[in-house]
């Protein structure tokens, strides 16, 4: 089976700072594995303090933030206050609505971490905020590699961070060599693997670091290698069928609903409510563009 790798794209985030990510999803040639719909991944930079994000609004969605070094500092509108830390799990459910600020400490020599959204099924789309930090996740030895199960099912195995839809979000740890390790998949899923801190080979052909390679359902095992120690992000899930309206920060169903959703921000709304941290200052809603949204 060949596999398809998505290239990531560069963006400036709105933050205090001039820090750049890099985008592999949502991507023309690729807008959802399962649920996931979003994967920014920055860092290593020697910038430890480079992430500060002022307070800004999410709905509809789940933000799974995992770092690989370096410390960040989570608060939201619900009271939730968390310093996060390598091998730690910081999982927000948005729901309705909430507001957060994000932003990195120093004490550290680097910063280097993924943040990735879920979108939740119609069902929860609209239940009230709520906060999770993990640190306690299910590790397996897959023999050349080592996996840790931050979210979802792996085999029979369960995170215990709150999910909504069938799905998996996985760090694994390649010590390098020869021989290949085969994870199993749910072969009902879609996955995806991406190349964190080294080149690596997925079924044999060459993914680059940074890149996002996607396994279509249908597969129950991948092969995994590398020449050297590296880092690799699993994701995948059942394919999520909702179609979806994803703009800026935001989750609906529908135009009107991101318009109903920016407009409430910008008017200070309590449906997301107010961060009181260290950062100060809110980040407004940029303006929408001058079409009618699409669902994707
Ligand atoms: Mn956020």
């Amino acid at each position: 089976m060949m596999v398809k790798v998505i290239e990531p794209r560069s963006v400036k985030l709105s933050t205090r700072t001039e820090i750049e990510v890099r985008r592999n999803l949502p991507h023309a040639q690729l807008r959802r594995v399962g649920a996931w719909v979003f994967l920014d991944h920055f860092g290593p930079t020697p910038m430890v303090e480079g992430m500060q994000v002022a307070a800004h609004p999410h709905a509809g969605l789940q933000t799974v933030t995992w770092p690989f070094q370096g410390l960040v500092e989570h608060n939201d509108s619900a009271g939730h206050r968390q310093v996060l830390r390598p091998g730690q799990l910081n999982l927000m459910t948005a729901g309705h609505g909430v507001a957060h600020s994000e932003r990195s400490l120093a004490g550290t020599e680097s910063l280097h971490a993924v943040q990735l959204w879920l979108a939740l099924p119609e069902a929860v789309r609209d239940s009230s905020a709520d906060f999770e930090h993990h640190g306690d996740l299910p590790r397996f030895d897959l023999g050349g590699a080592s996996l840790t199960l931050f979210i979802g099912e792996f085999g029979d195995a369960h995170s215990p961070a709150r999910t909504y839809t069938p799905l998996i979000g996985a760090e694994i740890l390649l010590q390098g060599g020869a021989t290949a390790t085969r994870v199993p998949l749910n072969s009902t899923w879609e996955h995806a693997i991406l190349a964190v801190d080294g080149e690596v080979r997925v079924n044999g052909e060459v993914v680059a670091i940074n890149s996002l390679a996607y396994l279509p359902i249908g597969e129950a095992t991948v092969e995994i290698s590398s020449d050297t120690v590296a880092r690799l992000i699993l994701i995948g899930g059942e394919p999520f069928t909702e179609p979806l309206f994803l703009w800026w920060n935001f989750i609906g169903r529908s135009h009107a609903e991101i318009v109903e959703m920016r407009e409430k921000w910008n008017a200070r709304d309590a449906r997301f409510g107010e961060v009181e941290d260290a950062l100060g200052g809110w980040i407004p809603a940029p303006e929408l563009p001058n079409v009618i949204l699409k669902a994707r």
